[in-house]
């Protein structure tokens, strides 16, 4: 009997090392790991880059209060800036602080302007921004916040690809729109290029922010440093987390010049965030990312997994419906449930992982190899067959 709650719904495997992009269960299985933590491991599992440069600061100091100097986050906080719209960072432990402080920092924008009255956030029906009180309402889910009440007011909804709500939901005292450039939880659904192009005038024009939400879509995942770089505008508010951290629990949210101004000191803050040992794990990810040709590749990777996937669609056209997503997170859609599949692929070594409207949620580690992801091709074709 298990000790822990029961608030997941877990598979019954059990691992005892991974290494890249595979994983070894204690019952002596190797499994091609396409979750990866849902997107969290960006450079696979035991990468040695990661643990070395863990190891060095584990050595030298691993936490300090954020009432001091911290060098290691100064240099991570530069070096996100440097590389997006954003002028300053706040650095949290995890995805929903950072939505949080997402929300906390639009709010504050408006109260430090003299605009208190403007505290609405405008959201996408069944999104997903993590699981604190705010988040679960902001996420317009009736599954997520059933039993949870009372509701906690400020969020307001509209579905997504409805532009013509969007607009009308926009009112005076609407603070922000916040969406997830990339639906993850709730399907894989990509916000196209000249959607976003659109959200961002319709944000200039009625004078609010624009918040988006990257913190499963974010560092790399996509193809870009940041996903909402391919239609080449500037959000106002960004939260990151999952793969910036490599597997350490690290999150943060960007902020522009003009938000950043909002949150003075004493504003915001947290115990455990931007503490030596996460930042200079942090640092490392960056190292990794950052180098020449690295996002170009997963780019490369991306088009190849795409096209591997489109040819089986092609072969399988009464059982996969869709072909989903950017770069490396990828969402099969199939016409029936998935989860008889996602657990046939299970049988063939092949770890995914489910999303909303009956997607498979396919994540390889960002440094995946081009054999690897034949491996998959050929094990998802398998089930493919299996199903047919
Ligand atoms: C995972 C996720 C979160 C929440 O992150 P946690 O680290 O689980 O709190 C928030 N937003 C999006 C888009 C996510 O995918």
């Amino acid at each position: 009997m298990s000790a822990l709650a029961k608030n997941y719904n877990r598979r019954n495997i059990a691992f005892k090392r991974g290494k890249g992009s595979f994983l070894y269960s204690t019952n002596g299985k190797k499994y091609l790991d396409f979750v990866q933590g849902i997107a969290v491991n960006s450079l696979g599992h035991s990468n040695p880059y990661l643990i070395k440069e863990m190891n060095k600061q584990a050595k030298k100091l691993w936490h300090v209060s954020n009432a001091f100097v911290i060098p290691e986050g100064e240099r991570l906080a530069r070096r996100l800036t440097k590389k997006t719209f954003a002028n300053s960072i706040i650095f949290q432990n995890s995805g929903v602080e950072a939505t949080e402080a997402a929300i906390k920092a639009a709010r504050r924008y408006f109260y430090s302007i003299g605009k208190p009255y403007k505290n609405r956030i405008l959201c996408i029906n069944n999104s997903f921004h993590g699981r604190t009180l705010a988040a679960i309402f902001a996420s317009g889910s009736k599954k997520m916040t059933e039993g949870f009440g009372p509701k906690v007011p400020g969020f307001d909804h509209f579905n997504f690809g409805d532009h013509e709500k969007l607009e009308k939901a926009i009112t005076k005292k609407t603070a922000a729109i916040m969406c997830e450039t990339i639906m993850g939880e709730s399907g894989i659904k990509v916000i196209p290029e000249w959607c976003l192009k659109g959200l961002r005038k319709l944000c200039n024009k009625k004078k609010i922010l624009l918040i988006l939400d990257e913190v499963q879509c974010g560092i790399g995942r996509s193809g870009r440093f940041l996903a909402f770089e391919y239609a080449k505008i500037k959000p106002d508010i960004v939260p990151i987390a999952k793969g910036i951290g490599g597997g350490f629990p690290l999150g943060a949210v960007l902020l522009s010049k003009k938000v950043a101004s909002a949150m003075s000191p004493g504003s915001h803050g947290s115990t455990f965030g931007g503490n030596p040992l996460a930042m200079s794990v942090g640092n490392a990810v960056l190292d990794q990312i950052f180098k020449k040709g690295f996002l170009k590749n997963v780019e490369k990777n991306s088009k190849y997994f795409f096209f591997k996937l489109n040819e089986i669609k092609q072969d399988y056209p009464n059982v996969i419906k869709e072909i989903r997503g950017k770069g490396l997170l990828i969402g099969l859609q199939l016409y029936n449930d998935q989860s008889i599949f996602i657990k046939k692929l299970e049988d063939e070594r092949l770890l995914t992982m489910r999303a909303g409207e009956n997607v498979i949620r396919i994540l390889p580690p960002l440094n995946v190899k081009r054999n690897e992801i034949n491996l998959a091709i050929k094990i998802i074709r398998k089930v493919c067959d299996q199903q047919n």
